[in-house]
């Protein structure tokens, strides 16, 4: 099965990616966690990208493009996989339905997760990325997933133990200010890529994603096969 998950920083779009990939043992591929890998190993790429990443700007097309749809190519790919993050904007969905039509993959569902902006903005601030694995969410904000506090008051990953991390991006309101102006912008952005989508052949799969992590999780379910 072949996934898109659409939704803007901060709406748990990573926590849903993995919820789902946990359940039918896709490959998640997020674009961001392979830039941020890059960045922390040194490579070219994660330097190029680190520059736009901090300030909350999509990193240039002819760098994400190619990433990506070599990244789908791998063999771990064949059983299926979740995209999270990609596509960021209408250039990148419309050229990557093309490659899928090539290279005659079929994309099964897009899933949308639809929240307001300010509630958004509020979420991004508590999260934490356990350094071990980006699968294991956790944020201060919810009981759910709310990291473990050690005697000394600093707090280590509610599932490893790992240490935890901040986002740059994820502490600058400016940052976080350009990245959903790119994803509601609905001519040129993300919201643009979303309606393309809800105009070709997948089953578009759009839930509301104010309630809690496993309602969320419960009404995409619902809806994939
Ligand atoms: P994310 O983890 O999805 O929030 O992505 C973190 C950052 O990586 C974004 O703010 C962008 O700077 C960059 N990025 C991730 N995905 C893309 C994409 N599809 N196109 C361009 N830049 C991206």
């Amino acid at each position: 099965m072949n996934i898109l998950v659409f939704g803007p920083n901060g709406s748990g779009k990573g926590t849903q990616g993995a919820i789902i990939q946990k359940k039918y043992g896709t490959s998640h591929i997020e674009s961001g966690a392979i830039f941020r890998k890059n960045i922390g190993e040194g490579t070219e790429l994660g330097q190029k990208a680190k520059e736009y990443i901090d300030k909350g700007d999509l990193v240039p097309d002819n760098i994400t493009i190619p990433m990506i749809l070599s990244r789908l190519q791998e063999d771990d790919c064949k059983k299926g996989w979740i995209l999270d993050g990609f596509p960021r904007n209408k250039v990148q969905a419309e050229t990557l339905a093309k490659a899928l039509k090539d290279a005659e993959m079929p994309l099964d569902y897009v899933t949308e997760i639809v929240l307001d902006r300010d509630i958004a903005k509020l979420r991004i601030t508590g999260r934490r990325l356990c350094v071990n694995d980006n699968n294991h969410p956790n944020h201060i904000a919810f009981d759910a997933i709310k990291p473990v506090e050690k005697d000394d008051g600093t707090l280590e990953c509610r599932v490893c133990g790992g240490e935890l991390k901040t986002r740059p991006d994820d502490q600058d309101e400016a940052a976080i200010g350009k990245r959903h102006d790119i994803y509601y912008d609905d001519q040129t952005g993300t919201m643009a890529a979303v309606n393309y989508f809800k105009t070709q052949d997948s089953k578009v799969i759009s839930v509301d994603g104010t309630p809690s992590i496993g309602d969320v999780s419960d009404s995409i379910m619902k809806e994939l096969a």
